[in-house]
């Protein structure tokens, strides 16, 4: 039952007020056939649209099924709206992305009815259209187009039909099928209420009501058409409502079907977030991998050991010639070993690189001259052959103790004890095979060859210091301490002037070591953070900026959807739901890239990586958060678009 009085709708257009509507009143029944007529700007639509609860009057009240609606909030509209009354336009609005029998059961989503009296299906068929249930919206007549909408406004079983001019944009043919559907939804109990220009589909009515200038001039009922009336109403009571999670999957889906439909935009959006999430993971797995590898090196260092180097303290360097004073000669070696008290074993080392080969095989490794004590102090004694001894390092010999990816790249099956390699040029006989280091290093330690650091000083590397030195404490005195007379001992022999013993020597045992690996570490984090929050940013800017476009692009559908009972939050979810869509796909793609360059690099470019199951968590938890961040806006806006004025947008 439609109840309107004394109903007014007033625009205000450049400071003048125009009366859509002027103090309208009317009753139709819920049975009733209706044509409402009238010329051009007569306020017909207006009325039909307050009619329908698109729209609220100025004044008056307008009661619907005995509740007065003139005042309710756009949700509560839009709740009555779907549950009483379905809509019919004179564009259609059929969605075109979707299959004619999707558009039909779009409403359901919003009104998550289920067991119909009439499935989607069904009313297909019902409008003669039950062969082309999977054809787009474009496939379609225009004449079929309208009536896939007829179906569509009867799939929640309304009481009330709205149709503003439905006939409009069709041919006569058309016309006369929309209208024999009108007349059989009509007798099916249905009331009918079409806004018309055309005679013909006045005739068919049962009352003509007369419009204009905003005013009704006549009102003339015909006879009585015989009804069902309620009939399909009491049906709808024992209707059941779909779960809040099947609403959400077809959402996702929607978003999804969204997202596809714009597959490079979607893609070129999706990369921000991709690129940004794939070089956190590569780069933590590489900040990993490298932690990773100085701990396995560090595995070979016992607890009492220490490691002292001429110059500042850093990590991972080598010596430097900067003209300081501070040096370590053969001497000192000689003279800490046998001098510092509390120390077990001392071993000068000097580094290069080097030119080795064996019979036609050539190979480009570290060499590494050491004194006897390096074996026990590095837990380095050969698992094969012989450890040097001190005889030959003082006689300079020509003797190698080789790593075992040396053996691989130069022997491969064959047993290298006692055969002769040339070091950059110069023949060594190797007496042992290195046990092995291995670990993930980036720098394999297995490719090494140890020769007595006399030999490697003198005979191979030109170096009259060594690089640094190990050493062993013999467990009582505290490492500290021991430090410190080593130190104490270096100052004097070097005559380094007080001003400059702080920067001299740097002694570090495993704590220190590790202290300096892990602030590293941490400062290589806070950057890795840094540069995430900085892609994902850019690439949220990005998203938010298609979803924009994409809100004013299918401001229409919004209206539509809208229309047929969408509330504020249903967009909303629609909208966020599709960002996410975006972004969730853009961060899982993002993980697969980072994976694949952190596999790449470890296995191409030979950096060690290890991908932490944390920072694929992160990488998902950033690119959904920075979905429902950049979503929001437009989500928001679309949710706030006036379902009328977005059925107009251009
Ligand atoms: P009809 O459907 O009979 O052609 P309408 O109901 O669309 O007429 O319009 C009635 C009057 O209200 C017209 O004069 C029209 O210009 C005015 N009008 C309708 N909608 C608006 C609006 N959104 N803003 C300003 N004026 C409007
Ligand atoms: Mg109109």
């Amino acid at each position: 039952m439609i109840e309107i009085s004394n109903l007014s709708k007033v625009y205000t257009m450049g400071g003048e007020s125009v009366y859509a509507l002027n103090n309208v009143s009317l009753t139709i029944a819920p049975d009733e056939f209706v044509a409402i007529m009238g010329r051009s700007g007569s306020g017909k639509s207006t009325l039909l649209q307050i009619l329908g609860l698109l729209d609220t009057p100025t004044s008056g009240s307008y009661r619907l099924f005995g509740k007065e609606v003139s005042h309710l909030t756009e949700d509560a509209l839009a709740i009555y709206r779907r549950e009483t009354l379905g809509f019919i336009f004179q564009q259609f609005h059929l969605l075109p992305r979707m299959s004619a029998l999707e558009n039909v059961a779009m409403p359901l989503l919003y009104s998550g009815l289920t067991n119909l009296p009439e499935s989607p299906e069904r009313l297909m068929a019902d409008v003669s259209l039950g062969d082309r249930m999977h054809h787009r919206p474009s496939e379609m007549s225009g004449g079929q187009q309208q009536r896939v909408a007829i179906a569509r406004s009867m799939v929640n079983s309304p009481r009330i039909l709205l149709a503003d001019e439905p006939t409009g944009n069709l041919d006569t043919l058309s016309q006369t099928d929309i209208l024999r559907l009108l007349g059989d939804m009509h007798k099916s109990g249905i009331g009918v209420i079409v806004v018309t220009h055309d005679d013909e589909v006045g005739e068919a009515t049962n009352r003509i009501i007369r419009m204009q200038d905003g005013k009704i001039i006549s009102d003339k009922s015909k006879k009585k058409i015989v009804t069902r009336p309620e009939f399909l109403y009491t049906q709808k009571k024992n209707l059941q409502k779909h779960n809040p999670f099947t609403y959400f999957l077809q959402l996702l889906q929607e978003g999804y079907r969204a997202v596809l439909a714009n597959k490079l935009r979607s893609a070129l959006s999706m990369l921000g977030i991709m690129i940004g999430v794939a070089s956190v993971i590569a780069m933590l797995a590489l900040g990993r991998g490298a932690q990773n590898s100085i701990e396995s090196q560090l595995k070979g260092l016992g607890a009492n050991v220490m490691v002292v180097r001429p110059g500042a303290v850093r990590v991972g360097g080598v010596a430097q010639e900067t003209g300081s004073p501070a040096r370590i000669s053969y001497d000192d070696i000689e003279y800490i070993g046998s001098s510092v008290a509390g120390i077990k074993g001392v071993s000068g080392n000097v580094t290069s690189r080097a030119q080795i080969s064996y019979a036609n095989k050539n190979w480009n490794t570290q060499v590494q001259g050491s004194n006897v004590a390096y074996g026990e102090i590095r837990s380095a004694t050969p698992i094969a052959g012989r450890m040097f001894t001190e005889q030959e390092n003082k006689t300079r010999a020509r003797v190698a103790i080789i790593g075992l990816t040396v053996v691989r790249e130069l022997y491969g099956e064959e047993n290298p004890i006692g055969t002769f390699i040339k070091i950059n040029k110069i023949n060594f006989q190797v007496i042992g095979v290195m046990p092995a280091k291995g670990g993930t290093g980036w720098r394999d330690q297995d490719d090494i060859v140890v020769v007595p650091l006399k030999t490697a000083m003198y005979r191979l590397m030109g170096k009259t210091y060594v690089d640094s030195l190990d050493i062993e404490g013999d467990g009582k005195a505290s490492l500290d301490d021991v430090g410190d007379a080593v130190k104490r001992a270096l100052y004097s022999r070097h005559r380094i002037p007080l001003s400059m013993q702080d920067d001299a020597y740097q002694v570090m045992n495993l704590a220190d070591i590790r202290a300096a690996v892990s602030s590293t570490s941490s400062t290589m984090s806070v950057l890795l953070a840094a540069i995430a929050a900085v892609s994902l940013l850019v690439g949220g800017i990005g998203i938010m900026n298609i979803m924009l476009v994409s809100v004013t692009e299918r401001t229409k559908e919004i209206g539509l959807r809208k229309a047929v009972g969408a509330r504020h939050t249903d967009i909303l979810y629609q909208f966020l739901i599709e960002t996410l869509a975006v972004s969730i796909s853009g961060g899982l793609l993002g993980i697969l890239l980072g994976v694949a360059i952190s596999l790449s690099l470890s296995s191409f470019a030979g950096w060690a990586t290890s991908i932490s199951s944390m920072s694929v968590f992160l990488a998902v938890f950033f690119s959904v958060f920075t979905g429902i961040v950049f979503g929001i806006y437009p989500a928001r806006k679309a949710a706030q678009l006036n379902p009328i004025e977005a059925l107009r947008h251009e």
